[in-house]
């Protein structure tokens, strides 16, 4: 119930233009997010790598209406890949293709990511970009422009997310294509025609998403697997895989979000494991906070209590 109020909340872009200009919405929405800049993002970064912790920059916004503002976006990632080089961190990007224009046309969009892909592969190695996963009205458009991106820039991966009912026969063409795919279990309110409802069952699907794509031959394909989960039964799914099948711990990665569970991300890293975080920046936190909420809705009291202490 609270969750699909925080979801529909999230969409409304009066509370957006409210909450972005309070300096106090700021201070609760500062646990999730990096900082309202790329120098504050590499900054993070920079403490996360001296951990042994690789990190992924996304750079907030989503749904842009307008082609300048499409492009706006695309520069804001290009300037990311930029700093990611001159401050030598490790860290790759992660972008929505809403927020480069899908609203207006799969055309603006692919267009705005061929000019941030040419601009990761200027040096070698590449600056890998990660394609988020949105709402499910953009999955097959997303999918489609993932597959024929790739041909031309292996540099790229996807998100594949286990609550809709799709997934497994997307997880098969990703497998067969060898790619890099990030694993989630899905943010956004979907309806029970096209997604699981039930955790159990988005749970068992995402276990088996694991097992498909850590299999041998996909990874003899090259297809890389990233865990993104902050569950720890997800995670023991993972390990218990790789180590019944002799995965190497280089063969896949674990990834978690800005702000949560920091002892499982740094007790992975320790142990040995691949692990990298996604930092999120810049000035338009709103939905990708509210999203933050929705999943935890212990968050909202935490996140009042900080926000009066410092009132
Ligand atoms: C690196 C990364 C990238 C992602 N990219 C996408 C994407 O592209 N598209 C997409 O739809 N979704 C994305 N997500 C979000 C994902 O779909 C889930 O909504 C989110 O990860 C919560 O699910 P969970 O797997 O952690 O498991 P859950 O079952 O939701 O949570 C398990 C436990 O994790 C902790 N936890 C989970 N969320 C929070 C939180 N917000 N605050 C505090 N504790 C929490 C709690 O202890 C909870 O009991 C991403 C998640 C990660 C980690």
């Amino acid at each position: 119930m609270m969750r699909q109020a925080l979801l529909a909340l999230s969409r409304s872009k009066r509370l957006a233009r409210f909450m972005t200009e309070s300096p106090l919405a700021w201070s609760g929405a500062r646990r999730f997010v990096a900082g309202r800049t790329v120098d504050e993002a590499v900054a993070v970064v920079q403490a996360l790598n001296r951990e042994g912790l690789s990190a992924t920059l996304d750079y907030l916004g989503e749904n842009v209406a307008t082609l300048a503002e499409a492009a706006a976006s695309a520069d804001a990632y290009i300037a990311a890949v930029d700093a990611i080089r001159a401050a030598g961190i490790h860290s790759g990007i992660s972008l929505k293709l809403t927020a480069i224009g899908l609203d207006l046309g799969d055309d603006v969009a692919v267009e705005q990511l061929t000019r941030i892909l040419e601009r990761a592969a200027t040096k070698s190695p590449p600056v890998f970009v990660r394609i988020d996963m949105e709402g499910s009205p953009y999955t097959a458009r997303t999918l489609r422009i993932f597959h024929a991106a790739r041909t031309q820039f292996p540099h790229l991966g996807i998100v594949i997310q286990s609550y809709l009912r799709r997934t497994a026969a997307d997880a098969d063409a990703l497998a067969a294509a060898g790619a890099h795919v990030r694993i989630v279990k899905g943010a956004y309110l979907e309806p029970d025609e096209i997604a699981f409802q039930d955790k159990a069952e988005v749970d068992a699907a995402y276990t088996a998403l694991i097992t498909r794509l850590m299999a041998d031959d996909a990874r003899a394909n090259g297809t890389y697997a990233a865990v993104a989960t902050h569950d720890p039964a997800m995670i023991d799914s993972a390990k218990s895989f790789a180590a019944q099948h002799g995965v190497p711990r280089d063969a896949f990665e674990f990834q978690m979000l800005y702000g949560i569970r920091r002892d499982l991300q740094r007790q992975l890293a320790g142990d040995g494991f691949r692990m990298r975080v996604y930092v999120p920046y810049g000035r338009q936190w709103y939905p990708y906070f509210m999203r933050r909420l929705a999943e935890r809705p212990e968050n909202v009291g935490f996140i009042l209590r900080n926000v009066m202490r410092e009132a």
